[in-house]
């Protein structure tokens, strides 16, 4: 029996780069898994490469800002399977702006998704964990949580907001069997990156210990670990995937 077989994840932000790379980790370990994004054609490649290793899979359109849609997503997927025993906080985006220029709406858009859409994802799926008493909850933040980064403050706030709220959740979920943890990718090749400069790709480059970006995949080998029954012991912990970039 492989590691996660019978276990249902949820992973937001699944159509592309590394949530997509989380999903199919999850689904090679047993784990069946719900993929979120704003739309299920954008989810169809994620489930399909899902059921392709015999795994269950479903596309869950949902836009993690608003209340509503999110706890439609939660009722839908619980609907189905009754249970939910990993969720990963995964969806997130960039408006990179210098602050004087940074406007509201630049503001509210990062803030919503990358951390208010953690909140709302993790309260909609909290209850059954609570009743099985055991979970994993996995929060997918960043190295400029901790380091910040010009041009980015509304990003970095986000990202520092979710390990706050993770270590929140880990004291408060401790007891219940649920394990609360943040993994913090350094830069890792997908779509949020690709929009990058080559001098300002270079310039990162050369910063990075070991030499090479990240991949999607080796966060998402980070993830697989905070979700197995034998990390029951790791808790509140942010665990940095960089290649030694912020160490
Ligand atoms: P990406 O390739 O741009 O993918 C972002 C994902 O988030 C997509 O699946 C997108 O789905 C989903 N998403 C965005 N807004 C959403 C919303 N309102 N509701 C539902 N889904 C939404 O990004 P990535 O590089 O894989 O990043 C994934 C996570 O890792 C993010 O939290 C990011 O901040 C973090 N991270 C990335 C890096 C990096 O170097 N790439 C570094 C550190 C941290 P659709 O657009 O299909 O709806």
């Amino acid at each position: 029996m492989k590691e996660l077989e019978q276990q249902v994840a949820v992973v937001t932000g699944g159509s592309r780069g590394i949530g997509r790379a989380v999903a199919l980790r999850l689904a090679h370990a047993g784990a069946d898994v719900a993929v979120v994004a704003r739309s299920e054609e954008a989810c169809a490649s994620t489930v399909e490469a899902i059921r392709a290793m015999g795994r269950r899979a479903w596309a869950l359109a949902a836009d993690v800002t608003q209340t509503a849609s999110v706890e439609n997503a939660a009722a839908r997927i619980l609907g189905q399977t009754g249970r939910v025993d990993i969720l990963v906080n995964n969806a997130g985006i960039t408006r990179d702006m210098l602050l004087m220029r940074m406007t509201d709406e630049d503001w509210d858009a990062v803030l919503a998704t990358n951390l208010k859409g953690a909140f709302l994802f993790t309260r909609a799926l909290l209850r059954p964990m609570l009743k099985q008493r055991n979970g994993r909850i996995i929060n997918i933040t960043s190295v400029i949580g901790f380091t910040g980064n010009v041009g980015q403050a509304n990003y970095a706030a986000s990202k520092a907001g979710l390990i706050g709220f993770t270590k929140s959740c880990a004291r408060e979920f401790a007891s219940r069997g649920i394990t609360v943890n943040a993994v913090a990718p350094g830069f890792v090749e997908t779509d949020m990156t690709a929009v990058l400069k080559e001098e300002q790709r270079q310039a990162v480059l050369a910063r990075i210990p070991v030499g090479s970006f990240g991949k999607p995949e080796d966060v998402a080998h980070a993830v697989w670990f905070l979700a197995l029954p034998e990390s029951r012991y790791i808790t509140g912990q942010v665990l940095t995937v960089d290649g030694g970039l912020s160490m």
